[in-house]
């Protein structure tokens, strides 16, 4: 039963997050001393994956450089790449392992550490079995380290509950592509971007979460093209759109079901495309049949006349770019949304053509490399199957043991927090995962980390999740290990080591691969550097959709990236993915998804009657662990504020800075309000990156997609009012105006 050992201002006091503002050295040695080379490598945070030149010297990285040559960026990074180096020479950096005690976390040695945590795991399993440990992976790992955690959690724990914090983030939009094309990636390259008359983003505030793929669409706009938003809020792309469509939170699949209903009843459908190249139309037809203009408004707060017009735009451009990212996936139904927008864009024969496609924005760094090599708790390496005999077949080859050896599927990661809630998973081997922060329902993530009989965390801070750990492994930054990742496009790029981790930190991959020895499966952990574990990779995904077997360090280093499927060394790589609207099924048909409506697992009523969403800000990244931890970075928006209309505000008696208290059906924050125009006045939102009692996931819910198993994390139920006073925690930090830096280095967040 593990609480964190020490007060909230004791852990923070030593571990952070505190600010960091300069390179190592300070700006005066920066000035002083050139760097001893400079890296040409990946920004570490989110999908887009920037080209970036770290500069390193003395082994810290100090600053960068753009790296004008890569092609997706071409020297473009937004506020975090910009500052990304300052986590490198970070003062809250773990640098040797840490053990639980009743005084506090205390180092110990490597040997301890190690030898308790694989003596711990032991222990669980042979009390309560197999099942009864479960590994949590990240989407910001490189696919290595990924790979590495799912072949550890089947063949080094032979349990079968693994998952990873990419089901947090698009897993919705990976079964709703599974499904219509038997494929989980983005159809094209963003080079198409450009090429298209009309995009449609929906769900996708692309300005502040994949800012350079704002670049692809100013590009588009400047070649003649048209742009169509549908957002609850006016996000910063929906200020140059041609057409604004302002839907109610959730009701994505009714826009898009009215959408669709408007394309057949003024027969803009592509039938040529339909009747080549795809199956199950007849049953989306029926589907949609209900959804009228009329009809569809009301449901969806979008006038009818909007409605007709973003459906006739879409159709009868030339070629039409559909994008999404976790507005619309974020729901718990998610694959039926996404499912809706590709059916949209198979209906109008905008698929398999130049400047035509859907897409998702990938969020996590590596969010897409990190669900295709069995990471997931339903996958082996190539983006097979589990449940696949042939698959298993493979992948038991390749690692060397007997296909029924291999675990079949198990939880997902809402799933195994429950299982650990509810007492049936007993412990957690977990690395860069920081659930307390970015699950739902925070509360009830907390409780089930205390319930935990053993639990070890791989990280390189000590993360709000870790506080409830009896053991925390110093781990690596993206920068001190080399691997690959791949892109929103579908990219394999080459993160390069930089430098050496700092101290007692270890690399990750050394880390898992010495707790496999320590568990007496060393035999199949033999690797000592990520090009090895890569090579069996290769073998691994193999024969898969995801098939890397042709990709190596080098080619990605000469071709700049290579995308994926790349089956033999000679093949150049798939930038586009299906040309000619030819499917990854043996048909090579595309499989229209009929939908159903159904409502939000936490409807508004008359207690809770204003829609709360969540997204993220600009300045920050995901659970914040590091981006929290960045002087300049938290400047620019230092706390989590609610954001709500004048309309809403005024009937509430609320003006701009006030203390609010937003209420759900789980718990209650307080924070400062941000009155602004920019969104519904049915609607709050709240950013998700800060912890304790800033956190928004205090608020959200647990209900999941019944496919993907993704949480709701844009719709719940609240309602909201003017505080008494000021919460708590506002009293022991200096009030910081947003856009004024009036923080110094070492201050806390
Ligand atoms: S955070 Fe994303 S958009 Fe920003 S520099 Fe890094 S990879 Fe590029």
């Amino acid at each position: 039963m593990a609480k964190p050992p020490g007060t909230l201002e004791q852990l923070r006091d030593r571990f952070g997050p505190h600010l960091n503002y300069t390179p190592e050295g300070g700006w005066s040695k920066e000035a002083r001393t050139r760097p001893d080379r400079l890296v040409k490598t990946h920004c570490c945070f989110c999908g887009q994956q920037c080209g970036i030149q770290l500069k390193v010297r003395d082994n810290h990285v100090i600053g960068f450089e753009p790296w004008e040559d890569f092609p997706f960026n071409r020297g473009m990074l937004c506020p975090k790449g910009v500052k990304r180096y300052l986590q490198s020479n970070h003062p809250d950096r773990l640098l040797d392992p840490l053990l639980r005690t009743d005084s506090g976390f205390v180092k110990a040695s490597w040997d301890e550490a190690m030898s308790f945590t694989a003596r711990r795991l032991r222990e669980v399993q042979e009390r309560y079995g197999k099942d009864a440990v479960a590994v949590f992976g990240g989407a910001s790992l490189t696919t290595e380290k990924a790979y590495l955690m799912g072949k550890f959690a089947r063949v080094g724990l032979g349990t079968r509950h693994v998952d990873y914090n990419g089901r947090l983030c698009m897993v919705s939009a990976g079964v709703a592509y599974k499904l219509a094309f038997d494929v989980d990636r983005s159809p094209i390259p963003w080079s198409e971007i450009p090429k298209a008359n009309v995009i449609f983003a929906i769900g996708a505030n692309v300005g502040e979460c994949a800012p350079i793929t704002t670049d692809y669409i100013w590009r588009c706009r400047d070649n003649g093209g048209k742009l169509i938003v549908a957002d609850p809020r006016i996000t910063p792309i929906s200020r140059n759109a041609d057409l604004f469509l302002p839907l109610r939170p959730g009701t994505d699949l009714a826009l898009l079901s009215g959408m669709m209903h408007v394309v057949l009843r003024d027969n803009l459908q592509d039938d040529s495309f339909i009747e080549q190249h795809t199956t199950g139309f007849e049953a989306v037809k029926a589907s949609v049949a209900c959804f009228d203009p009329r009809t569809t408004a009301e449901m969806t707060g979008v006038p009818a006349e909007a409605i007709e017009k973003a459906a006739h735009m879409f159709a009868k451009a030339d070629r039409a770019i559909a994008m999404h990212a976790r507005g619309l996936e974020h729901q718990s139904k998610g694959v039926e949304n996404c499912s809706a927008l590709i059916n949209l864009t198979l209906a109008t024969g905008h698929f398999g053509r130049e400047g035509c496609g859907c897409t998702m924005i990938t969020g996590q760094g590596n969010g897409q490399g990190g669900r295709e090599h069995g990471q997931k708790c339903d996958q082996l390496p190539g983006q097979r199957s589990l449940l696949d005999p042939k698959a298993r077949e493979h992948v038991a080859r390749v690692w060397g043991i007997q296909p029924d050896e291999l675990p079949q599927p198990g939880y997902s990661a809402q799933e195994i927090m429950n299982a650990i809630h509810a007492g049936e998973i007993k412990a957690l081997f977990s690395i860069c995962f920081n659930p307390a922060v970015s699950l739902p329902n925070a509360d009830f993530t907390r409780e089930a980390l205390e319930k935990l009989e053993f639990f070890a965390v791989t990280d390189f801070f000590l993360s709000e999740t870790a506080r409830y750990a009896d053991v925390v492994l110093a781990g690596s930054l993206q920068e001190e290990e080399e691997g690959v990742t791949c892109s929103a496009e579908g990219r394999v790029i080459h993160i390069q080591r930089a430098v050496d981790p700092p101290a007692n930190a270890r690399r990750d991959s050394e880390i898992v691969c010495d707790l496999a020895r320590r568990l007496g499966r060393g035999q199949y952990f033999p690797f000592h550097t990520p090009r090895e574990i890569f090579d069996e990779l290769r073998e691994a995904s193999r024969g898969g959709h995801a098939d890397y077997y042709g990709i190596t360090y080098e080619k990605i280093d000469a071709q700049m990236g290579v995308f994926w499927p790349c089956p033999t060394l000679e093949h150049p790589g798939t930038p586009n993915l299906m040309p000619g609207g030819v499917s990854f099924y043996p048909d090579g048909k595309c499989r229209f998804q009929a939908t159903e409506w159904r409502e939000s697992g936490d409807p508004v009523d008359e207690t809770f009657p204003t829609y709360l969403t969540t997204g993220r800000v600009v300045s920050q990244y995901l659970s914040g662990a590091q981006t929290r931890r960045i002087g300049g970075l938290v400047d620019i928006y230092p706390e989590p504020r609610v954001e709500i209309h004048p309309r809403l505000a005024e009937h509430k008696n609320i003006a701009d800075k006030d203390w609010v208290t937003v209420t759900t059906r789980r718990s209650e924050v307080t924070l400062q309000a941000m009155v602004v125009r920019t969104i519904r006045p049915d609607t709050v939102f709240i950013p998700y990156h800060w912890a304790d009692k800033k956190s928004a996931n205090l608020l959200t819910h647990r209900t999941i997609d019944p496919r993907s198993k993704i949480p709701e994390f844009k719709v719940s139920a609240c309602s909201i009012r003017k505080a008494d006073g000021a919460p708590s925690w506002a009293a022991d930090r200096q009030l910081v105006t947003i856009g004024s830096p009036e923080r110094k280095q070492g201050d806390t967040n």
